[in-house]
């Protein structure tokens, strides 16, 4: 039987039966692999339209690009955030419509942009003045939107400083957007990936509310679009608020901003909080060492690690709850990955147990890893070939 029940019930994450059909699915398969369960993406998609009805959701197409889980957003109705000719020809080829697209990299070669116009995208996230100027001369005419700075305090894994400018860059944009003869159509931010601080989406609402006042009274011009982007959360060890209590809090701070008149288009970017419930990645213990004789903490080497597609455990960032087979006393344990580099080390600090009769060859089940985890495994980094995964065949 599955332990770590000392720490985390199971239940908070899936139900047993639902575990045990993983399982068994599992069984053949060579480890580590991660299966897929659209049912949970499914689930998580018509939570989002049920409790934030006004919202259009874009899937941020990074945090899961498996053709399954693009092709059945695609039937569900979702429109896509795209960030590279890649994964632009990706979603082309399974048949996703240019006009559910935008380009949400504000990152971008002016060639890439150019084809995205030429592929019939019209949508680009802008903060800067020379992607500005690219956009100009390779898209004409399209629909802008201004992507704000935010600071990512509470998120788990922030984006901040890389993406987004200032308020007072934004004016600037906004005003040259005109002049460049593309329409300026809203703006943009992102609070932090698993941001567990709802507030955060607040202060930016209310730097959004400012800009579209100043857009109407300085230069004439209706901003039409907020982009909220990501951030709602997986469950992950920490506890968040549920979807639910996320979309009521949002809807009072557009309130707050907007009173009755909020802006025509409403767009969410979810990545994780769509895939990350879908995954449980499976592996197997490699070795189980102890350093010293001294040594309190054992280190269990599993198959999988940072560069399999455990790069989000980078300073511990993203905390998987984890289930070994197995019984007896909870015994506290390092873990690692696989490969040759030192770096390869998921948790030092954070505690994790394993049972008292855990062996090696035995299994490990990490949940919650549908999300950032194949879309980031290396390439043949000590010749192990990236990420595996299957679907879960419908029960
Ligand atoms: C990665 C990304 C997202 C998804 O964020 P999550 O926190 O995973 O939901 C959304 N929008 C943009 C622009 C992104 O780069």
């Amino acid at each position: 039987m599955v332990s770590q029940e000392y720490s985390f019930p199971l239940e908070n994450y899936m139900s047993r039966e639902k575990f045990e059909r993983i399982r068994e699915f599992a069984r053949d398969k060579e480890t580590p692999c991660l299966i897929l369960d659209l049912e949970v993406i499914r689930r998580n998609y018509e939570n989002l339209r049920t409790y934030l009805p006004y919202a259009t959701v874009y899937y941020a197409v990074k945090a899961n690009p498996d053709d399954a889980v693009i092709s059945l957003l695609r039937d569900l109705g979702s429109c896509f955030d795209v960030a590279s000719v890649y994964e632009l020809d990706q979603l082309l080829r399974l048949g996703v419509t240019p006009d559910r697209m935008s380009y949400g990299n504000t990152i971008k070669k002016e060639k890439d942009i150019a084809y995205f116009y030429e592929k019939g995208i019209r949508l680009f996230v802008t903060d800067s003045m020379q992607d500005l100027d690219k956009i100009s001369r390779a898209a004409p005419g399209s629909k802008v939107f201004f992507r704000l700075l935010t600071e990512g305090l509470g998120a788990d894994w922030p984006l901040s400083k890389k993406f987004g400018s200032h308020p007072d860059m934004a004016r600037q944009l906004i005003k040259t957007a005109v002049r460049f003869g593309l329409e300026p159509y809203g703006i943009s931010f992102h609070p932090g990936s698993q941001q567990r601080d709802v507030g955060q989406w607040s202060s930016a609402l209310t730097q959004v509310a400012q800009l579209f006042n100043w857009a109407r009274n300085e230069l004439k011009v209706d901003l039409r679009m907020i982009n909220m982007g990501g951030g709602f959360p997986a469950n992950y060890i920490e506890p968040t608020e549920s979807i639910q209590q996320y979309a009521e809090d949002i809807k009072r701070f557009l309130d707050n901003s907007f009173g009755q008149e909020w802006p025509e288009k409403i767009i969410i970017e979810p990545g994780r909080s769509m895939a990350g419930d879908a995954g449980v990645i499976v592996t197997e213990i490699v070795n189980i060492a102890r350093k010293s004789l001294h040594e309190h903490k054992q280190w269990v080497f599993l198959d999988i690690g940072r560069f399999g597609g455990l790069i989000e455990t980078l300073d511990e960032a993203i905390k998987y709850p984890i289930f070994f087979e197995g019984k007896g006393k909870a015994e506290p344990i390092i873990l690692a990955g696989p490969t040759c580099d030192s770096m390869d080390i998921m948790y030092e600090k954070t505690p994790y147990f394993m049972p008292s009769s855990a062996r090696i060859g035995d299994r490990v089940y990490i949940l919650s890893t549908g999300a950032y985890t194949q879309s980031y495994s290396s390439v043949y980094f000590n010749g192990f070939p990236p990420l595996r995964s299957y679907i879960l065949p419908e029960g």
